[in-house]
């Protein structure tokens, strides 16, 4: 299966979307919709998500066409009511993968960044990591083994990608006659509330029965308060994609047998130890955290931002034409450029240094391609040299992290 160009295509129309919530949002005047932190946050996570999947892609679909060769059970036909089987068989797997993500620690290490956002709009719909990609992947597997062809398997995925992208919105008015059926915006906003009587609620993703059939069904009553029970309160990229399973490891760490490690690792969030957290934030968080953001540089973001949605676009467009040099070029480019984002929100000490590797990424990706080996002592030169005259991290420092 080649890379599908369109999806290069599908990237702008999200962003259309997103412009759609936002007009709509002003002209009600609605309020509490966005944070930009919290925007920028989630539409780094998608973008790394994206830029990520183009290489996990091709392996699964390769498993599943591996698994359906060699272990399908049943011989599936084409007729046109196969689909409709399938969208509620692939929704059915949909609601155990997303259960399970909430009930087994290891799991929810990799959801838990789709429930950071305090706010509820478009933007958390991209905020899915590359590693919840595998593991509902892994899931999908079960599709391929019981006779369904890969091709379908991989077409319904996109399917579950473009309805549950809708679910998540404040700006739809609440349609009761739908949560029947469907799950809608206003319910899927519930599973995303850390309200003790919304907590652990509609996990499904296109049908609303499987949570009544399992009593997971909660509709809306207050108005949720988004977000997780115990917030991180940053919105480094690092942090929110690591956090758990720091801290998971750190309550491994404290079990003396292999027994006592697994329980945590494959044990229930509900029951971790609410100590850990604190001690790996002391350990991991930097020291220098402010509390107002000034964002004079606000337009800096935004430009890194772009470039990084840009990049990630061409990377998908020209995938199956770029060597591996490039392809690598491209994901450290954008990787930095994201870390540096989260790091720039959070005014961390060490951005400075990671606009210089940035900067020998860039350059000597370049000196490589052109294959004039000897230029590429220039840009550490370059980098050396403004260090040891300019000052150049202590200026940074002061003058745009406003740190010292
Ligand atoms: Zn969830
Ligand atoms: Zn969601």
């Amino acid at each position: 299966m080649n890379h599908p160009e369109y999806l290069a295509f599908a990237l702008p129309a999200f962003f259309l979307f997103l412009w759609l919530e936002y007009v709509v949002v002003k002209k009600k005047k609605l309020k509490n919709i966005y944070k930009y932190e919290s925007s920028v946050s989630n539409i780094s996570i998608g973008i790394a998500e994206r830029l990520l999947n183009l290489f996990i892609t091709v392996s699964f679909y390769n498993l599943y066409v591996w698994i359906y060769e060699n272990y399908s059970l049943l011989d599936i036909s084409n007729a046109w009511w196969i689909w409709v089987v399938m969208l509620l068989a692939t929704d059915f797997v949909w609601y155990w993968y997303h259960r399970l993500g909430h009930e087994v620690n290891i799991f929810w290490g990799a959801h838990i960044v789709h429930h950071q956002s305090e706010e509820f709009n478009f933007t958390v719909a991209a905020r899915i990591t590359t590693l919840q990609a595998i593991v509902r992947n892994v899931f999908w597997c079960i599709l391929p083994f019981i006779g369904f062809h890969p091709n379908l398997v991989m077409t319904i995925l996109v399917v579950h990608g473009v309805y549950s992208f809708f679910t998540h919105t404040q700006i739809l008015e609440k349609q009761k006659w739908l949560e029947y059926i469907f799950i809608t915006p206003s319910l899927h906003g519930v599973h995303h509330a850390s309200d003790e009587k919304y907590l652990d609620k509609n996990y499904g993703d296109v049908f609303v029965f499987w949570d009544k059939l399992f009593g997971t069904f909660q509709k809306e009553e207050e108005k949720p308060r988004y977000g997780l029970t115990h917030p991180i309160n940053s919105y480094s990229f690092l942090w929110q994609h690591f956090h758990y399973y720091l801290e998971l490891y750190e309550a491994a760490r404290r079990k003396s047998s292999i027994k006592e490690k697994l329980t945590i690792y494959f044990g229930s969030p509900a029951v971790m130890d609410q100590e850990i957290r604190p001690i790996i934030e002391k350990k991991w968080m930097s020291k220098n955290k402010v509390n107002s953001y000034h964002f004079k540089y606000k337009g800096y973001i935004n430009l890194q931002l772009i470039l990084s949605f840009v990049a990630m676009s061409i990377l998908t467009y020209y995938f199956d034409q770029f060597d591996n040099l490039t392809k690598g070029f491209f994901v450290a480019f954008v990787l930095i450029t994201l870390i540096n984002i989260g790091a720039q929100l959070e005014q961390k000490r060490w951005v400075p240094y990671l606009e210089h590797i940035r900067f020998l990424v860039f350059c000597n990706f370049f000196i490589i391609q052109s294959h004039n080996y000897f230029l590429l002592i220039l840009p550490f030169l370059f980098v050396f040299i403004i260090e040891k005259m300019f000052n150049f991290s202590n200026w940074y420092q002061k003058s745009i992290l406003k740190i010292i």
